[in-house]
This record gives C-alpha cells, structure tokens and sequence, in this order.
C-alpha cells in the first residue's frame, strides 16, 4: 500500500527503479558533500522515495526531511550512468509533502504571497524587492548588531544579506529591438519575473547581444513567470497555472526561431513544460512543442555563433556553472566558448564550477546553513583565482555569490555571460570593473 496520495504528482516509479544503487553519483551530491549522511544523498533519497511506494515510510516528519534537504541541483544527474532524472521524482515528492502536510498559517500566508501574488505579478515584485532593498539598508546594520546574540535576529542578519547590493534595475525594453546588420532570424525573449524586476539591464544586454548578432528580438509584454520557483517548492498546481498562460501568450507569436531565456532556472523549467503537462489533454502536446523551441541565451548564441566580433576586454575572469545549466540542460561549452571568444579576456578556471554555490531556488532562506556551507567553499575557490569578476548565468546565484563575496570582503564582481559580452560590444554594463 502506498503512501502517496492520488491528488497529487506521485514520484514517477518507473525512473525510480532506474536507479541501481552504484553510488557513482554520492562525491558530486553536495548536502552528502556537506552532512555525510546516506539519506541526504541521492541513493538515500531514492531509497525514501521507493519505501514510500511500498507504504513502508509516510509522507511525515523523516521524509519531508531529506526531501527538503535535497537542493535539486541535479548534479546526481549528470553523474549517473544510468539516467535517473532525479529532479523529475523528488519535485513529486516535495507536491505530497505539499499535499500532505498542511503548513503552520504563518507559512501558508508568506508562501501563498510570494507564489500566488508576487512571482506572477513582477511589477508588485519588484515593488517588493525595492522595499526590500531599502529595509535592508536601514535595518541591515542594526539587525547585525543584534544577530551577535544569535537565534532570530541572527536568522533575520543573514537573510537582509542576501538582498542584493546592486541597483535593481526594471525591464523596460521595447516590444521589438530590429536586428544589426545582416538579418539572421527572430528570436523572442522570455523576460522572467525576477529578471524583469531586478535584473532589467541583464535583459536589455541579452537584446542588444541579440540584436548585434543579426537577431531581430521581440520582448512581448504578454508574458509571466515560468513557474520553476513554485516546481521546485512542491507547487506544481501553481507551475502549471503558469506554464498554461505562457504558452497561451505566446505560442500564438509567428515567425520565431527560438524563445530565448538567460536564467537557467527558469530555462530548465521551461524545457519541461511537456513533462509538467503530460496529464493535461489540452496542453500536453502543446507544452512539449513550446519546450522544444526555449534556448538558453548562451547555448543559442554558442550554437549559431557569433557574427559581430566582440572587442578586447582586459580582465581576469571566472566561470561558475549554474546547476540548471550545466546538470539541468547540459550546457557547458557554449558559455566558456562565448568568454573565450572575446580578445584579451583571461579566464582561469573554477575548482568545483559544477557544485551548487548553495542558493537552489529559495534553499538558502529554509536551509541557510546547509546553504552557507556551500557558498562559503564556493568563496573560497573564488578567491583563489584571482579573477576580478565571477561569470555565470542565474539570478539565484549571481545574487547567492555576491552575498558571500561581500561578507568575505572581497572586491569581486558578479556579471552574466551575456552582460561581459555587451560590455565587449562596448555596451553600457556598468557591472564589470573599470
Ligand atoms: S539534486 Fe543535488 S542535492 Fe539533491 S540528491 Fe541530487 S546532487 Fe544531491
Ligand atoms: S542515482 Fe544513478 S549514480 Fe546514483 S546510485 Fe542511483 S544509479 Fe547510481
């Protein structure tokens, strides 16, 4: 007898028995890297998600655990030979641990506000996040002061730090950006919902990237958040919400080669809306049409090739994969491919690029010690190369990163792929080092 409930996504049995239990994938899993502990490795967690099927654990206090304490970072993907897709069966268990285990009032509420009213809405989120910006600079001093005595405040210290330092910029892009130079297609960018409130110039650099490349770029207003955070989180309900609006919007636009994104999370979540609506007869071909046609900024732009010559950037930098890059769409080259692209850039490489820098979604609110360990070994590698700047290609981590460079007191920056590559173009990304 199970221990799942039908009404909502059971952990797909089928990927579950693919797993064998050789245990290649335990040295790249970094909670086992961090805690030591089979249940906090994939295997374990397999294993979890197996007896529940039998009924021999509940969804309860054990499971809900490990599940949660997993980062879906999906670095156990990449490592198996035999093709568990890990982040398909342990976002179903965290939709039961959802469905089964009503949350304290005080969570439903922040929960229900974050993913039903700001993440859909990102002009009410980005209100939020300049709040938020402004609370942490007035409180941000004195909540440090306090956090010495640690227990809350020392909590509410750590979570002001991660609030972003760098101006929050809005997406105000035009409808259509033309191409420059010879036309080579139309792709339309997806704006996202953090990117859209906060990280409008890395989209306004993805545009002009585009647009110089011979790409003309259609930014439709008509669009919303992809859904990953609530995936990730257990909300898959809400996901789908989404995922159904944007493709209602926007399959509907013609004539376009590639729906474009440059936050990897959301990337890998728009890859599999197919997977995410598979049990939907009115959307399921659909989403895995739409699926098919998002690229990654930077696997499109690798893959076609660059047709403008960048100019010469003297700077030393560094790579950091994002996890749903690198282990969610396998995207490795084309990212070093565009860095190495542009004369005189130095890039050195990253010690552990493919670990998780400990952000993961909203991991390193619920689980900010697990978090802190890894950004701390992630600074640490920083450090070591000597790189004025750290390239990557998310918002989680771009942010997560920064946090942990400021609290080491280290003069780093943090810039896209895409943001180096306008600045090559002698664009205004004012992110990179003079
Ligand atoms: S997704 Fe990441 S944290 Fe979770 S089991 Fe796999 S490697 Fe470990
Ligand atoms: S998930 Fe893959 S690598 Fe890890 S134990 Fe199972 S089969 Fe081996």
């Amino acid at each position: 007898m199970t221990s799942y409930v039908a009404t909502a996504d059971v952990p797909d049995l089928k990927l579950i028995r693919q797993c064998v239990h050789c245990g290649l994938c335990l040295p790249t899993c970094p909670t086992y890297v961090v805690l030591g502990v089979e249940m906090d490795n994939p295997r374990g967690r397999i294993r979890l998600m197996k007896t529940a099927h039998e009924g021999g654990v509940s969804v309860g206090s054990e499971f809900d655990e490990h599940i949660y304490k997993c980062l879906d970072c999906r670095a156990c993907e990449t490592a198996c030979p035999s093709g568990v897709q890990f982040g398909k069966i342990v976002e179903a268990a965290r939709a039961q641990v959802e469905a089964q285990r009503p949350r304290p009032p005080l969570q439903r509420a922040v929960r229900a506000l974050f993913f039903d009213v700001l993440l859909p809405r990102p002009r009410l989120l980005a209100l939020a996040a300049r709040v938020s910006v402004l609370g942490a600079r007035v409180g941000g001093p004195i909540l440090s002061a306090l956090a010495r005595g640690g227990g809350v405040f020392q909590r509410l210290s750590d979570m002001t730090a991660l609030i972003p330092r760098r101006a929050l910029v809005w997406d105000s892009l035009p409808g259509l950006m033309p191409a420059i130079g010879e036309r080579r297609g139309r792709v339309l960018l997806f704006r996202g919902c953090v990117m859209r409130a906060a990280f409008g110039d890395v989209n306004a650099a993805t545009a002009r990237v585009l647009a110089r490349n011979g790409f003309d770029v259609l930014a439709p207003d008509d669009q919303t958040c992809c859904g990953a955070l609530h995936v990730h989180a257990g909300e898959r309900d809400g996901g789908r919400a989404l995922a159904r609006k944007n493709i209602d919007r926007l399959e509907r636009v013609p004539d376009v080669d590639a729906i474009i994104v440059n936050a990897a999370g959301c990337g890998a979540n728009l890859k599999e809306y197919g997977w995410l609506l598979k049990d939907d007869p009115q959307y399921a071909e659909r989403a895995e049409r739409f699926a098919a046609r998002v690229k990654d900024a930077t696997e499109f732009l690798g893959d076609r090739g660059l047709a403008a010559t960048p100019g010469g950037l003297r700077l030393r930098v560094t790579y950091d994969d994002p996890c749903h890059l690198l282990h969610g769409q396998k995207i490795r080259e084309q990212p070093r491919a565009l860095l190495a692209a542009i004369p005189e850039l130095e890039v050195v490489p990253l010690e552990e690029a493919d670990m998780c820098c400990g952000s993961a979604g909203i991991y390193n609110v619920t689980h900010d010690e697990i978090a802190r360990a890894l950004l701390q070994r992630k600074v640490e590698r920083i450090a070591r190369t000597h790189a004025s700047v750290v390239v990557t290609a998310n918002p989680g981590c771009a942010m997560q990163i920064e946090a942990g460079l400021r609290r080491a007191g280290l003069d780093i920056r943090v810039a896209h792929v895409v943001e180096v590559l306008d600045a090559a173009y002698g664009g205004t990304a004012t992110v990179l080092p003079a």
